[in-house]
């Protein structure tokens, strides 16, 4: 059974969609969808804003904010962004540390969003927490020790290799070794050579290629390897605009830290 209402007799107010602020709109011609990513932990993983006031018995979650900072800096590092969050030293060369604006904006920033006085801009992609998962639980103590080698005073980004823990029993709560995750990445009117950038630098599987990511708190200590695939993935491959930045010198240190077999 259904009832009427009468249609309202007043006017209806109409105006421009680019006039409204934060407007969202899929432009045909770009790719905008959602990848639903699966996390597995290579190395025992903390993040310690989530992780530090659980018990054992609670389960584990990945915030977003983390995992899309360990995507950008992944993007960041191929060649496609500026230097808006390196700290310390290093400096990056001129070109990389001059700050994007609305009218000039890098790829990774135009991505990922960014701010530059008072304008904000989101970005194209959001990463959504994990879903809750119950994982096993290993403690381990906080170590200075082990940097070797760090990078530090060279050129460049600092990166964490991939290896495997050496640290002693503590307090410092991580979701053990084999601990799965699922997440979401929607991606909104990405062209073609962002759509391939951020899916690579995503996922990190393209052709041969297949390498991890590192994740969280001491991740020079060895925590933090992460894999992440799209099982079920029926978006578009990765295009050739990626190849790039795939043959750069940049990309070859990187692969070199972080192959994982
Ligand atoms: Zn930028």
């Amino acid at each position: 059974m259904s009832e009427r209402v009468r249609f309202t007799s007043e006017l209806l107010e109409r105006r421009p969609c680019a006039d409204e602020a934060g407007q969202e709109r899929r432009v045909k011609s770009r790719y905008s969808g959602a990848w639903i990513c699966a996390l597995e932990a290579l190395t025992p993983v903390c993040i310690q804003s989530a992780f530090a006031k659980l018990t054992d018995k609670d389960k584990a979650f990945l915030p977003g904010s983390s995992l899309r900072g360990m995507v950008r800096n992944v993007a960041e590092v191929l060649g496609a962004g500026c230097a808006e969050f390196h700290e310390g030293r290093p400096e990056p060369p001129e070109i990389l540390a001059t700050p994007c604006t609305e009218e000039a904006a890098c790829l990774v920033c135009r991505v990922f969003g960014f701010v530059h006085g008072d304008y904000s801009w989101a970005g194209e992609v959001r990463f959504h927490d994990t879903l809750s998962a119950a994982v096993p639980w290993v403690k381990f103590g906080l170590s200075r020790a082990g940097f070797g080698g760090g990078g530090d005073g060279e050129e460049g980004w600092r990166v964490f290799p991939h290896r495997l823990p050496k640290l002693p029993e503590g307090r410092i709560r991580c979701a053990a070794t084999g601990s799965k995750f699922q997440f979401r990445v929607d991606y909104l009117n990405l062209d073609a050579e962002e759509y391939g950038l951020v899916k690579f630098a995503l996922t990190l599987q393209h052709g041969e290629i297949d390498l991890c990511h590192k994740l969280g708190y001491q991740k020079a200590q060895g925590l933090g390897s992460v894999l992440i695939r799209t099982p079920n993935d029926k978006s578009a491959p990765i295009g050739p605009d990626i190849e790039r930045y795939l043959a750069t010198r940049s990309f070859a240190e990187f692969q070199g830290y972080r192959r994982y077999r």
